[in-house]
């Protein structure tokens, strides 16, 4: 038995249930225990927008940690519990049903949760989308004879939509921008998504808002600034989603959207780390931005450096940040951040594929967003990943076509 209290992680998604797991690759001999608020094992999100909604099969989505993963590793998973304070100088935890439970070092992983829409009736027919219970309770709505209504044009809005279609539902986006996938998205891959989604039958609405929603046993009725009323089975608010930093503010902990890291993600408080969508940290390959990215796989390698850091490997975040999203038979996706700088496009990839290269002042690359069929895009995808990360000066006739990307990186010595 271990004398150390150990390490607890609060929060157990991708990015917790990681950190965990390398925690004990790590060879970390004394206790991990990771606390959960959903009673469910940490699973992976990525399928809840996609196949849970399609699956007619089991309605589950893959363990990041299993039973066994738990007990060959030895990691205390106590779910359905929610962490409500932290008494930074005694090092306890304190939770909901009572329990203070001391730690060595602590890691928030609190996630994100979506932004509510205010002045909206309860209802079963208005949902949201971060769990799985969520999505087992919008399964039963996607299917073909429902009207699927969906608010907000991002990545939530355009994957159920693409489920909803998929299935035969009739979908309609309701976006209050003039175009879907406006924050972090570049203009001809937003109408390449948008045109896909109309070809395939899904109603697309912008720069309208909502005036009002009503939902009875029938329907759900929603009013727009445009007058128009739309009536639909369901509703779908995917607004966006905000970090969950109440238990680290309360904890005197320092936030600025999100729980403020530093480049190894320590927060402002000794011994404790934050770590995926809830931490803003600095990026250096963007002249040290802050950043606060939600996407899996940020989840993923921060959770990883997390643990590398608990155990005292003292390394910086530096990873590309990359995203991907799959609606209908297309793949989206992002290497680096794709809001800035003048863009090269890239059109010899067949299929009606594409990629857009953005480059800074000094014609470094910093970012590349592909979208095309299938995996079309992702070698180049992933060899653009690898120039961004060596902040290469680029010659634009090579990125605009001809030559393999591969041919640009530097050789190894
Ligand atoms: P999102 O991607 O930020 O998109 C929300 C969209 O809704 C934005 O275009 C937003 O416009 C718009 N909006 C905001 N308020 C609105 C209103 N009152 N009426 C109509 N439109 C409104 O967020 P999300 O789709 O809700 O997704 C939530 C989280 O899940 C995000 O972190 C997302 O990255 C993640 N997710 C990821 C994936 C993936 O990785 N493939 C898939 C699904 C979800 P403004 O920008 O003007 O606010």
């Amino acid at each position: 038995m271990s004398s150390e209290p150990g390490i607890i992680i609060v929060g157990a998604g991708e990015c917790g249930a990681r950190a965990a797991l390398s925690l004990r690759e790590g060879s970390y001999l004394h206790p991990v225990t990771i606390i959960g608020e959903e009673v469910h094992l940490p699973y992976e999100r990525p399928p809840l927008s996609k196949k849970i909604l399609l699956n007619e099969g089991e309605p589950q989505s893959p363990a990041v940690l299993d039973e066994l993963a738990l007990q060959e590793r030895n990691i205390r998973h106590i779910g359905g519990t929610t962490a409500t304070a932290i008494d930074t100088s005694a090092k306890k935890l304190i939770l909901s049903d009572g329990r203070a439970l001391p730690y060595s070092k602590l890691l928030l992983t609190t996630g994100a949760t979506p932004r509510r829409l205010p002045n909206v009736p309860t209802s079963s027919r208005i949902v949201y989308l971060r769990t799985i219970d969520d999505a087992l309770a919008l399964r039963p709505w996607i299917r073909a004879d429902m009207h699927v209504a969906v608010l907000g044009g991002g990545f939530i809005g355009l994957e159920v939509a693409a489920s909803a279609r998929s299935r035969g539902a009739k979908a309609t986006i309701i976006e209050a921008q003039e175009r879907i996938l406006k924050r972090g998205v570049a203009e001809p891959i937003a109408e390449t998504m948008a045109s896909l989604h109309r070809r395939n039958g899904v109603t697309i609405q912008c720069g309208v808002s909502v005036l009002d929603i009503e939902a009875d046993e029938q329907r759900v009725a929603i009013s727009l600034s445009d007058r128009e009323m739309i009536t639909a089975d369901v509703l779908v608010v995917g607004i966006g989603a905000q970090p969950r930093i109440e238990l680290a503010a309360q904890a005197g902990i320092a936030v600025d959207n999100g729980i403020t890291v530093n480049e190894r993600l320590e927060t402002s408080v000794a011994d404790i780390y934050a770590a995926g969508d809830c931490c803003s940290f600095p990026h250096p390959l963007y002249g040290g931005r802050r950043l606060r990215l939600e996407a899996w796989r940020n989840a993923q390698d921060q959770g990883i450096l997390a643990a590398a850091n608990l155990l005292g490997a003292n390394r910086s975040h530096e990873a590309v940040p990359y995203f991907w999203s799959d609606q209908f038979d297309h793949t989206l996706q992002i290497a680096g951040l794709a809001d800035e700088g003048r863009s090269v496009v890239r059109r010899d990839l067949g299929e009606g594929a594409f990629i857009l290269f953005h480059l800074d002042g000094e014609q470094r690359l910093v970012a590349a967003s592909g979208v095309g069929p299938g995996n079309r895009v992702a070698k180049d995808i992933k060899l653009s990943e690898m120039l961004i990360a060596k902040h290469l000066i680029l010659p634009i006739e090579a990125l605009a076509g001809g030559v393999n990307l591969k041919s640009l990186l530097p050789r190894a010595a």
